[in-house]
């Protein structure tokens, strides 16, 4: 599996990231061709925890970013939030969430790394990141 992104969505998420003192959120839109994911468009949402080592996203804003995406002919590829203190790397709680959840996670830090991740048959595995 592979994750196209441009580099402008990679970047609003990093810059959203340095500038927040709590882990953001949202989700990736875009299309599905094979095993590749293209991403049109990052949709930041909120984090219903205003935390800094986790973060939940309100069933209700999920129901409005579906709506959203269907408008406009594309659909949820991933979710993205990031780390403030600890490398791009899924936590216990995201394991739980990547396995409710179950499309691609990217995560990204305020010093600008990001790392892209899914769960196949129960386990972890790095997805590769193409910019475009
Ligand atoms: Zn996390």
């Amino acid at each position: 599996m592979k994750l196209f992104m441009t580099r402008k969505d990679v970047q609003r998420i990093i810059e959203l990231a340095k500038k927040s003192p709590i882990e953001v959120c949202g989700f990736l839109l875009g299309r599905k061709a094979g095993n590749v994911l293209i991403v049109e468009e990052a949709r930041k949402t909120r984090n219903r925890l205003n935390s800094p080592v986790e973060f939940e996203i309100d069933p209700l804003e999920i129901a409005e970013v579906l709506d959203e995406a269907e408008k406009k002919g594309l659909e949820i590829v991933g979710v993205f939030h990031s780390h403030l203190k600890c490398p791009p790397i899924p936590s216990e709680k995201d394991l739980r969430g990547m396995n409710l959840w179950r499309n691609v996670w990217l995560i990204v830090t305020p010093s600008g790394e990001f790392r892209a991740w899914t769960l196949e048959n129960g386990e972890v595995k790095e997805v590769e990141v193409e910019i475009r």
